[in-house]
């Protein structure tokens, strides 16, 4: 049978623009057979969207993106394949919400005292009952007609050095891939070539990263560029981790990353779904 892996997406039980159910369905559309929903520190959305995989004979793999903090670095885990209902998994997750809630406060003060008034409590309506992110400021600041699009908020309010950047310390990298491996799942570090690290940070990361039991390492990300490709799979490689693939959507805006459009894993690496399907 064809099968076509789309292993990290958002909903809007995170930052990603479509409810569950949409994000199924237009999954299912474009030929995806194994679907994973990934939100932002959020399980929030994975009950719905397994329903509407069911409706629409996909396979709908639990998961979860972790925001974490390596060595003051921000680093983000995708946990496959989880037992959503893990008791660990779900505290540590109650715990970056509310970091996410007085973050996001902070970010509205911050805001404020440039001259932007009200923005925590426009961002906390957009986010709805999902989980508060950046994102979701900058949507919007979009939406006032203050700045033209979602990326030149970021780089003019949002980042490091930028009046509403608030830094943040994340889950302990370490305990992530805990409450991950805890409920079953596979701890993936997720877009590889996002952090900037040198050759050698990078190996420092993932040979720490297995130690603490993370497994993969997505070699193909976002728009699957052919150099980072070789990059990621050299290290695969190296370190004797499990190869995912995933397109990091979240919104049709970003017209480069797109839904289960991913080019194929290099055929001498393991795949993840070895993990879990024999
Ligand atoms: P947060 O987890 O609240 O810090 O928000 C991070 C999210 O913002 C990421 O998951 C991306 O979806 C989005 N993001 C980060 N940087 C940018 C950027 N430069 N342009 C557009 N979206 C971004
Ligand atoms: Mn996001
Ligand atoms: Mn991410
Ligand atoms: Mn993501």
């Amino acid at each position: 049978m064809h099968t076509s892996y789309d292993l990290h997406t958002h909903s809007s039980a995170s930052d990603g623009a479509y409810g569950p159910s949409e994000l199924v369905r237009q999954a299912a559309s474009v030929g995806v057979t194994h679907l994973a929903l990934s939100d932002h520190d959020s399980t929030a959305g994975l009950e719905e969207a397994k329903m509407a995989a069911q409706r629409h004979g996909i396979q709908l793999i639990p998961a979860v993106e972790i925001s974490t903090t390596w060595l003051e670095k921000s680093v983000h885990i995708v946990g496959l394949n989880i037992d959503a209902g893990c008791d660990e998994l779900r505290q540590g997750l109650h715990a970056l919400k509310c970091q996410r809630v007085e973050r996001a406060e902070e970010i509205g003060r911050r805001l404020a005292k440039h001259g932007i008034d009200g923005t925590f409590e426009a961002a906390a309506r957009l986010a709805g009952t999902g989980m508060i992110t950046r994102t979701h400021f900058a949507r919007y600041l979009v939406e006032l007609g203050l700045v033209p699009t979602v990326g030149d908020v970021f780089n003019r309010y949002l980042v490091r050095g930028k009046p509403g950047y608030v830094p943040t310390r994340w889950a302990d990298l370490e305990k992530a891939v805990t409450w991950i491996t805890r409920a079953d799942g596979i701890a993936v570090v997720a877009h590889p070539q996002r952090y900037k690290l040198t050759a050698s940070w990078m190996r420092r990361l993932l040979g720490e990263f297995k130690e603490m039991g993370g497994m993969a390492l997505e070699v193909v990300s976002g728009c699957g560029h052919a150099t980072d490709i070789q990059v990621s799979a050299g290290h695969a490689r190296r370190f004797g981790l499990l190869a995912s693939t995933g397109s990091d959507f979240h919104s049709p805006e970003h017209q480069w990353l797109k839904l289960g459009r991913l080019p194929a894993l290099p055929a001498d690496l393991t795949p993840v779904w070895s993990a879990w399907s024999g």
